[in-house]
Parts: structure tokens; sequence; C-alpha cells
């Protein structure tokens, strides 16, 4: 998963400081590394490991001059690809440059494609795939057309010109926004509220947009019967005030909760306080409040500067993460039973983590309300969920995980039920990793091979492996 941001000013304005706040307002789609991309008289790019860094007001100067230009695109990155260690994460770093056939074309990008194989970053592949065609179009339309995974990018041509598109069941998130002054494509509606721009729409799967000096075009190149938008952007991945399909994520979040409250009211009976896992859970548990008139009390606060998402990372590093991350308050819960809201389970470490605190901080019972179905299968489509050993859902029925995470019920939201909440149609969304059913074929026949061979339990990623 990885955020971007890409704009163009109208004018000859110089873009950088729109750019900066397009992609700061995005910064936790990826931590691994950011960059940009500027075109004047050429590219200028600055990539850097870690977060995109806190620019003071009268530094802004200087990045100006560094990233000159009127039109840029900028990337964060979390990799699902390849190692986790310093010096290939600064390679890895996005956006990328690629010179072929004497031609040269920057690019950024979100989403994972199916079966490459581990040798070459998806980045350069699709760059390189691209430029093998003299027309940059033919060379999309050609892309669209024989290569399946998740892909919404960016990039800028050799003349500076702004271009996106995004694949066919459009996996993964791109919008397009405007005003008077700039053109600009973003992951999340966030990326454009920063910088004001109000007016946005979705990209549509399998569309182009080619953005000039004084028009743009938008060019439908591939055309599918259905979409697969991904589910998981909704319960864990996107920020609460983004919108999606019309509506802010925490108003879906919300109907997640209060459609927990209404299927397991068996639980709600016996408990005494709701207790949500921050900050993802918050909304659900206040749907789940609204729907019950359970209390919701905050016990669980967060270090509000330790960042880190603990999903993204190492087991080790998780594991103290997630203790760093947060605060159990020691106060109230002795002899209590909690219903505890969690947006998700992949491995189960984050909830079992947490479980312990508290219970050394006194809670008798605890009923874990998960806001998205059980994950039983890898993604191909940009979630480094990438193998079916990690997944405790997997392996586990509801019983086996609650003893395994220290809780004494586990109850997950069922997939009509999510799917009800998003509101979007079933063939609509991508639910793979719920219902092992790949909205695109070939990921669809890896799964289905490795779960029949021996190699079900290994630890390479499934997408890292060249199926023949
Ligand atoms: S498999 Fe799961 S995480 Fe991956 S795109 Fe589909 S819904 Fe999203």
């Amino acid at each position: 998963m990885c955020g971007i941001f890409a704009i163009k000013s109208l004018n000859e304005e110089n873009i950088f400081t729109k750019l900066y706040w397009g992609i700061l307002a995005q910064n936790h789609r990826g931590h691994d590394s950011y960059g940009f991309l500027t075109f004047h008289n050429g590219f200028k790019r600055f990539t850097g490991i870690g977060l995109v860094p806190k620019i003071e007001k009268e530094d802004f100067q200087k990045w100006k001059l560094l990233l000159p230009g009127n039109t840029g695109i900028a990337h964060v990155r979390y990799g699902t690809f390849g190692s986790r260690d310093l010096s290939f994460k600064l390679k890895a770093a996005q956006p990328i440059i690629t010179l072929k056939n004497n031609k040269e074309l920057g690019i950024a990008y979100n989403g994972n494609l199916v079966n490459i194989g581990g040798n070459v970053p998806d980045t350069e592949f699709i760059s390189n795939y691209i430029l093998e065609k003299n027309d940059i179009i033919d060379g999309i339309q050609n892309f669209m057309n024989n290569i399946e995974g998740a892909y919404s990018v960016v990039g800028l041509d050799p003349e500076g010109n702004l271009f996106a598109f995004r694949d066919p069941l459009g996996i993964r998130p791109l919008l397009f926004g405007e005003d008077n002054s700039t053109r600009a494509f973003s992951s999340e509606s966030v990326g454009f509220n920063i910088n004001d721009i109000k007016s946005f729409k979705e990209v549509e799967p399998g569309e182009l947009y080619i953005i000039k000096k004084d028009s743009y075009e938008r060019i439908k190149l591939v055309k599918r019967n259905r979409r697969a938008f991904c589910g998981f952007e909704f319960a864990y991945f996107s920020r609460p005030d983004s919108i999606i399909n019309g509506k802010y994520v925490y108003e879906i979040r919300e109907e997640l909760g209060r459609r927990l409250g209404k299927r397991y009211q068996e639980f709600v009976r016996k408990s005494d306080l709701i207790i949500s896992i921050p900050e993802t859970a918050d909304d659900a548990a206040y749907g789940l409040h609204e729907e019950t008139g359970l209390k919701w009390e905050r016990m669980i606060r967060r270090h509000r500067f330790v960042t880190n998402r603990a999903f993204i990372m190492e087991p080790d590093e998780r594991i103290s993460t997630i203790s760093k991350k947060i605060n159990v308050l020691n106060h109230g819960l002795q002899g209590k039973k909690v219903i505890v809201i969690e947006d998700s389970i992949v491995r189960g470490d984050t909830t079992r983590t947490v479980l312990r605190r508290l219970r050394e901080a006194g809670a008798e019972k605890i009923y874990v309300f998960v806001t998205f179905p059980k994950i039983t299968h890898p993604c191909f489509y940009g979630i480094d969920m990438a193998t079916f050993s990690e997944l405790i859902g997997f392996s586990f029925n509801e019983e086996q995980i609650a003893k395994i995470v220290g809780a004494d019920a586990v109850c997950y939201q069922t997939i009509d039920d999510f799917i009800n909440a998003v509101g979007m149609k079933r063939n609509e969304l991508c639910m793979a990793c719920t219902t092992g059913e790949y909205p695109t074929e070939l990921a669809q026949k890896i799964v289905d091979k490795v779960k029949m061979s021996s190699e079900v339990l290994s630890n390479k990623r499934i997408y890292e492996r060249l199926y023949k």
C-alpha cells in the first residue's frame, strides 16, 4: 500500500508547496520512504527514508529551488516487495525515473502486480513496459491488456505532461480533482482537502488522464464488467475523513460498529463497557455505543508522537511498537466484562498484546468484535499480508483464535454485513482475503494451486514466486 499525489498548476507557479501538503496528508499510507519528482527543463527528484519531513515555513523557498516547476508527483511507500533494510528502502523509494529507447518517464505507483516474480520492482516493470511502445497511450493500453494486478499510477512524460491511470478493476483508489488554478490526482480525498481543492471525482477503472497546459483528456482504455475496490481500505487503510464512493470512511466505520452490535447481542447483554483499540476502531466503537447504549470508555490511549503503523512492520518490531504506541489506563477495569473493538485481525499479535495489557489492568471477560471479516487468504493487490502462514484466520477457527489472542470470544463482521455497511455492490468490491474468490484470473489460479501444494505454509510472499 502506498499513497500518491500529483499536481499541475495551470499558471506558471511553483507547485512544490501543494505537492508537499498533498502527500503529507496521506503519510498514513506509507512510512518506509517518501519522494518528489517535478519537471522544469527535465526531471528534478528528491527521495528520503521514513516519514515525509516537517518543513518549516522559512525553508519552503529552499525546497522550491531544489524542486522547481509547475508540475510534480509525490509518493509515500509502504513496501510489499523486497527486504525491509534501509538501503533497499532508499533504492525502492518513488517516484522513479526510467530511461529506455531514448525516452524518459517518471512514475509513482500504488498497488501490486500479480505474477511478475520477485526480481524487478513493479515500478520499473511498469515504466519499461510502457516505454516499449513509441506512444505512451499505446504503452499504457498494452500494459493494461496484458498485466494483471492492482495499480494506480501517476507519471510525467518526457515533455513534463502529467498523466494518471488506474487498473481495469479499480482495486486501489485514485481521484482526480481540480480548481481554477490546478489539476491534481490523489489516493485519498484528504490530499485535496488540505489544498482546498473542492471538486473531485474518481478516476474510473481502466481510465487514463493526460493533463496538458490548457486542457485534459480522459481515455477509457479497458472496460470490464465488474469492479473490485479493496474492502480493506474502509476498515483499516484510509483516513476516516476521506470520502470513498460519496461517503466519509468514518460513517462507514460507525455503521460497521452498529452492525456488530445487532449481530452479537448475546455478548452485548453480558458486557459492561466498550473499549476501542485506537484509532481506526474508534468510529466503530461510537457506532456500537449508539446501537447498544453501552458505555464507550476510552481506556486505551495512544502516545501521540509514536506514529508508526504496527501492521506495516516486521514481527519483532511490530510487537514492541504496539506496546509503545498504546497506554492502557489502569483504573475502572477491575472485574469488568468488556467488548474490545478492533478493525481487523491479520496475524493476531496486536490484539494479543493489547488484551494482555487489559487483563493485567483487571478485565474479567473480554469479547473481541472485529469490524473486518475473518482474513483467511493472502492479498495480491498491495496489502502486505502475502502468505497463508502469517494469517491466523487461515489456520484457526474463531474459538482457537480467541484462545490465541487471550479473549473469551472473537466475533467477526460477516461478509454480507460488511458489504451492506459499505453500501457498494458485491461485484464492485474485492473481498478476496476473506472469501478466497479473487477478482483476477491468475491470482485465483495461483491460490488454488498453492492451497493444494506442500508450499501452502511457505514464508515467501505468494506473488514473489513466479508461477508458470
Ligand atoms: S485481497 Fe483484501 S486487502 Fe487485498 S485488495 Fe482485496 S480486499 Fe483489499
